[in-house]
């Protein structure tokens, strides 16, 4: 199966959906796929990431959007690459180019969707993912609520899911985060909340920040470490300031990829209360970092946005709370806290459910599967035409 993959969102850029297409192209025809990304902020970075890559990245000069240059790029590069299929990193906006590419290559187009999408359903725009799915031969989907929401507009021939997984080699149980919480300042013997995720206002770090006083009031030893960056960085190092001094509050910015499986197993309880915003546009379409924090044992409190509780079994693998309720992050928090071997059983719980449904070997074979389908579909109804 020889491949033309086509996505904005690429590693080494830090961000749930870059990662997404970075763990297929892993592992789905890799060697037969050449992949159309954006230039990035760091030429040298990127570079070295692309070299280590088993299939070949060409650089747009710019963002890869669906513009007549982007077209005319990956017009090139299929001509040269010959693909049975073409996949876009993303249905919108990049659906936008499918009509037109697959007709001029003849090849079957294949759509990821993440929780965009159906955050532009839920807002009336739906006329938009019907003009970005029209020329699918597939959409992907990545969870229930994003797919309930998406499935009335949806033109492609098919949808099927396809959700994001965990790399359950790299996150496991028996990570050590001790020297990593250490670099951090967090005491050996203190009880550390964590979230790890890029600093923008719909993951909750505010609200953690928020509630920090209460819990800490519950829980004298308890430290809380907002890990990443990100656009609210700068407020939330101001409101960790203003909650005086030792409160427990860390803010260590973006860790190295490399580090973030430690990251997570820095902490005892892994907490990101999200919550939908901007009129449902702004929403967590599954959320990775639970899948993450759950690989490596460690009870997930979540947030009640978009596909999120789908992520964490409420009560079983860590909470499932309404992220604007602050009682109710609290409630959430004090549980775990208070309960060592709660905490334990909710991580082993969390580590064989990850194991069963959200490995990327699973999502990736099912991936694969899709693909085969379309392609044959396709060859068969041309051989008929
Ligand atoms: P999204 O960013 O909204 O798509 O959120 P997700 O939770 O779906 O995915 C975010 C991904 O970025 C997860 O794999 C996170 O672990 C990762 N991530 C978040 N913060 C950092 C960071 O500081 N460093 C690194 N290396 N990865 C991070």
């Amino acid at each position: 199966m020889r491949a033309v993959w086509v996505t904005n969102d690429l590693p080494p850029r830090t961000g749930g959906i870059q990662q997404f297409v970075g763990n297929l192209l892993d592992r789905v025809h890799p060697t037969s796929t050449v992949v159309v990304g954006p230039a990035g902020e760091d030429a040298a970075e990127v570079a070295a990431h692309d070299a280590r890559q088993p299939y070949r990245t060409v650089r747009a000069p710019g963002a890869v959007l669906p513009t007549p240059a982007v077209r005319r790029l990956v017009t090139e590069i299929a001509r040269e690459h010959r693909p049975d299929v073409l996949v876009l990193g993303a249905s919108w906006p990049l659906g936008e180019l499918a009509p037109r590419l697959g007709r001029e290559l003849h090849v079957p187009v294949v759509a990821l969707s993440h929780g965009l999408e159906a955050g532009l359903a839920t807002i009336r725009l739906g006329r938009l993912v019907r003009r970005a799915t029209r020329g699918l031969a597939a959409l992907t989907t990545i969870s229930d609520w994003c797919e309930e929401r998406l499935a009335p507009h949806v033109r492609a021939d098919r949808i099927v899911r396809v959700p994001p997984g965990v790399d359950v080699d790299r996150f496991h149980p028996g990570v050590d985060g001790r020297a990593l919480r250490r670099s951090w300042g967090v005491p050996d013997d203190a009880t550390l909340v964590g979230c790890v995720s890029r600093l923008v206002p719909r993951k909750g770090q505010d609200v953690l920040l928020e509630v920090w006083p209460e819990v800490r009031r519950r829980h004298p030893d308890a430290y809380l470490a907002l890990v990443g960056e990100g656009p609210i960085g700068d407020d939330l190092a101001r409101g960790a300031a203003a909650l005086g001094p030792d409160t427990g509050v860390v803010l260590p910015g973006r860790v190295a990829w490399d580090d973030l499986p430690a990251a997570h197993a820095a902490a005892d309880v892994f907490a990101m209360p999200c919550r939908t915003r901007l009129l449902g546009t702004d929403v967590e379409g599954l959320g990775i970092v639970y899948l993450e924090a759950q690989a490596v044992g460690r009870p997930a409190v979540a947030g009640r946005s978009g596909g999120a509780p789908e992520a964490v079994r409420d009560e079983v693998t860590g909470s499932v709370v309404d992220g604007r309720d602050r009682g109710a992050v609290v409630g959430a928090l004090d549980r775990w806290l208070t309960d060592p071997a709660g905490r334990r059983a909710a991580g082993a719980a969390g580590r064989s459910w990850v194991e069963q449904a959200w490995t990327w070997e699973v999502i990736a074979d099912r991936f694969a599967g899709l693909l085969d389908e379309v392609v044959t579909d396709a060859r068969r109804s041309g051989a008929g035409s």
